[in-house]
Parts: C-alpha cells; structure tokens; sequence
C-alpha cells in the first residue's frame, strides 16, 4: 500500500500572505484532504536577516480564518516535530557532514568582502564549476590549510558541490518531466557560519523528516529545484523523494508577469488575505478579509485561479472541492487575477449565506460606522431584503443603513427640476393618511397593500405613478437605490416613513 499522504506548506515568515501562497496552501489542503491525508504547516524561519515580528502569526491567522486548518504545526504540535526549523536547527549538521564526507559539499571560507570583490571583478559572478576554483575553499585549499582553518574556527559555510555535465530532471505533476543543466546551478550554501542551514538544506531535510509524500509550491521555487533534487539524491535516494508540482502563478490582469502587491496598489483591490501591518514600515496593507470578503467565496475564488473541474460550476463548497479536486486539472498556465469576478464570486456567497450567519459578520461593519442595531431580528430581515444587491460586506452599509437611521443626505437634485405643488400636495395626503392608520393603531402595513393604497391616492391625484416613485424613493433612502420602495415603508413602518416625507418635503418647499 502507498504510504499515507503528507503535504506541506511551508512559508517563511516575512510578510504578509499573497493570494498565491494562500492559493498554495489551499491545493496543498485539498490534495491531502481528498487522499485522506495530513496537511501539515512547517515555518521556515532559518534565515533569521528577513525575521519579522507577526509575521508567522499572520498566516496561522490566515489559514484559521480560510478555513484550512493544518493537522501538524508549531501552534496544533504533531509526531513530526518541532515544526519551526528555527527550533531544529541541531538536526541539520549531520546533513551537511556526510554531503562533506561524501564529497557532495565543500568549506567555503571566503569573508563577505572576498565575495564582493569577486562580485566587482566578474559580472554576474557565480558561485560555481566556473569560479569555485578561484575561491577559498576546501577544494581549492590544500588539505592542511583546510585542517588549520578548521581547527582555529574561521568563519565558514557549507556549499554544495554540484557536478557538471549532468542533466538533472524531475517529474513535476503539473508540468510533466522538467530537467536542469547542472552547469547552470551555482553552489548553494547549505549551512550558514552560524551553523544555521539555508532554505536549501532544511527543506530537503526536513521533507524527508516529516515523511512528505507531495511537495506542492509556487513556479517561482522551479529555479531551486535541482539543487533540491541533487541533495536528495545524495542524502536519501532518489526514490524517497517526495512528488512535486510547481504551481503556475497568479498574474497581473493588465499585461504579463506576476500579481504583486504594487498592482493591487496601483489597481486598488487587495493582493493579501488579511490586512498586514508591516512592522519594519509601520505600513498596512489591505487584506481581502477587511475588504468585506468572506473566507468561504475567497476560498472557492482562489481554487478556480488555476483549477477547474471541466465542467462550468463556478461556486464550490469546501466539501466539494475536496471531493473535485485533482492536480490533472490544475493548469499549467499562470491564471490572471480579475477583482471584478471576485467581487462576483463574494457575491454570490454573500446570495447563498444564511441571514444570521451574515448578521453576525456585518454588525462589526455597522459598528464602525457608529449605526446602533438595537433589534437583532430586523438585522437579519434587513440583511434578507438587501443582500441580492451587496458584492461585499460593507456594502450592507449602502445598501440598509437607511433602515436604522433616516439618510443625511437627500438627493433633492434630482426631482427638484420636476418638483410642483401638486407633488406637495400629494405627499402630504400621504402623509396624513398614514399618520391617521398610526392613530388607529396600525404600525406598518404589507408592501403589497401600501403599494394598492399609494396607487388609489396616485390616481385620485390625476397624476402618474412613474413621476412620485422616485421622489417617494429619494425620501426615504436619500438617493436612487434599495429594494422596492413599499417593502421599505413596510420595515421602517409608517411613523417613520412620515418623519422623512415631511424631512424632504421642507428641503423641496
Ligand atoms: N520557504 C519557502 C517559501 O518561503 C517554501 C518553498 C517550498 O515550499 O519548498 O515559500
């Protein structure tokens, strides 16, 4: 039997988390999920020059809020770990010792300022077959200087001694058998002087740790990936080597190349999941949380950015992806990022989402805007008749504040150009006839009624409907939008209803 599924996600805690990471994590969550296997988190915090405080707290808040809980990670623990490489940094030694003793990898003593003059001397200088010779190093030193360097404890790293002439390959699931000229690879270091291993070796140690099956990560790790598949050759064998997928990228919707957090800028829609407030700036960036998104569209919205199940269902729950997902049907081109039809896709969740559910999510959003709810019941009715209409959640702000408190701003420009005294008139019969249902007793009344009765009092009038409905509308929600005029009346109720009539109808005198 196959061994059970293991994947990983494993990002390095530096920023914020980018669609494209959060899209990683989600594949990476389906595969495991639809193969019954474990999804495990791993913080790759080796190289401790890009530390950033929150970072990792960030993205263990990310996944939280997706959804996408991992079975293994620093913060739920597991068989495997720690699972912050930071805390394992004794494991890695012994790795890159026996790549010396097999002669895979080498000591290189060369100081920063060796480094740069070489940089000075030859452009595009590399660390590699090329250079490695002209260097300062276990290979180009004699064995005794290497011994007498050692024993005194002069700085040193461990690089990799990649071979030349060969052709390195894997097979990637997305894209098929993919192959390096190894005369292209320069020597990565594997162990830094501090006895901290690079990204390089802490991966392939501790994929092969960790027991990973399938190693699914962003295209732009493809450059890395001979050096990961050389040292799995040396340290584990080839055939231990977990299946990778490189996963296409998510591109800019105007021109080529990758979405970056300066085109959401520049466009104005949100390139990470959550706000990120970057400590070393002290600036935030919008995330698609805060932006009104709600996990279950951002989630279904980043699986079709590179995924479809052939046929042309759009909304997907998270039990039916898991049960449609599959890597054959990932493409293998990058998918370019369109706000507008994640704005639909947030839409349509926002459709399907229970009334209460949604209460719940938008009442921070009124609070913010200092709109008291004091009735939770008419929350959920307003959210009812209102929802059709809203993309995100701060668009129940537009779209219902009118029916908590009567609007500031009435758009009287627009109907005053048409306005008469016949249309006073009218809408102070209106009025009066309302306030005399009010003393009987009467509250509110069907939309349907009100509607009837607004008719008789049209006609009555001699005048057309089509000339007070959006005067009646302007009244009461203060511009040309909401749901139908009469359901308005019906939830705000009659009192109400006459507070604004006779507000306007001053404004129109
Ligand atoms: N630590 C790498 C990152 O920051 C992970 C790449 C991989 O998954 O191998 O994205």
């Amino acid at each position: 039997m196959d061994a059970k599924v293991r994947v990983r996600f494993a990002p390095s805690p530096t920023g914020g988390l980018h669609l494209g990471g959060v899209r990683t994590v989600l594949f990476n969550y389906l595969f495991a999920k639809h193969n019954n296997g474990e999804f495990i988190l791993r913080i790759e915090d080796t190289d401790q020059t890009r530390f950033v405080p929150g970072a990792e707290q960030y993205i263990q808040d990310t996944l939280a809020w997706c959804g996408l809980t991992p079975d293994e990670s620093p913060l739920h623990g597991g068989p495997y770990g720690p699972y912050r490489q930071s805390e394992r940094k004794a494991m890695y030694k012994q790795y890159a010792d026996k790549l010396i003793a097999q002669g895979n990898a080498y000591y290189a003593f060369d100081t920063p300022e060796d480094l740069d003059n070489k940089r000075k001397e030859v452009p595009n200088f590399q660390y590699s077959r090329a250079h490695r010779m002209d260097m300062k190093n276990s290979l180009s030193l004699s064995k005794e200087e290497v011994d007498e360097l050692l024993k005194n404890n002069t700085p040193h790293v461990i690089r990799i001694k990649v071979p030349e002439n060969e052709e390195v390959s894997l097979e990637d699931v997305i894209r098929g058998q993919v192959s390096f000229d190894t005369n292209m690879v320069d020597d990565k270091v594997l162990l830094k002087a501090d006895g901290m291993p690079t990204y390089h070796l802490a991966v392939v140690v501790d994929d092969h740790l960790m027991k990973i099956t399938h190693a699914f990560r962003g295209e732009e790790w493809l450059p890395s990936a001979p050096v990961h598949v050389l040292l799995w050759k040396y340290l584990f064998g080839l055939e231990q080597m977990p299946k990778w997928a490189h996963l296409p990228l998510i591109l800019k919707p105007d021109g080529n190349g990758k979405l970056s957090k300066r085109d959401g800028e520049r466009l104005g829609f949100p390139v990470f999941a959550m706000d990120w407030f970057d400590p070393n700036t002290n600036t935030t960036t919008i995330g698609f949380k805060e932006r009104g998104f709600v996990p279950e569209a951002f989630v279904n919205l980043l699986a079709m950015l590179g995924w479809n199940d052939g046929t042309d269902k759009e909304i997907y729950t998270i039990e039916e992806l898991i049960a449609g997902f599959s890597l054959d049907r990932v493409h293998k081109g990058g998918a370019k990022f369109d706000y507008e039809k994640a704005k639909w896709f947030n839409g349509e969740w926002i459709k399907k989402m229970e009334n209460e559910k949604l209460a719940a999510l938008v009442q921070p959003y009124f609070d913010k805007e200092g709109i008291e709810i004091h009735d939770k019941a008419y929350l959920v009715k307003v959210i009812g008749l209102v929802k059709e209409r809203c993309q995100l959640l701060p668009d129940f702000i537009t779209q219902s504040s009118f029916y908590f408190k009567a609007p500031t701003q009435i758009d009287t420009a627009s109907v005053a150009p048409k306005w008469d005294a016949k249309k006073t008139e009218f809408f102070t019969e209106l009025a009066a006839i309302y306030n005399s249902k009010i003393e009987s007793g009467v509250i509110t009344a069907p939309a349907i009624d009100l509607e009837a009765a607004f008719k008789d009092l049209v006609a009555k009038h001699e005048l057309k409907p089509g000339e007070l409905m959006l005067p009646f509308r302007i009244m009461l929600v203060g511009g040309k939008f909401g749901p139908g005029v009469f359901e308005i009346v019906e939830t705000i109720e009659l009192k109400e209803t006459i507070a604004r009539i006779q507000y306007s109808l001053q404004l129109l005198s």
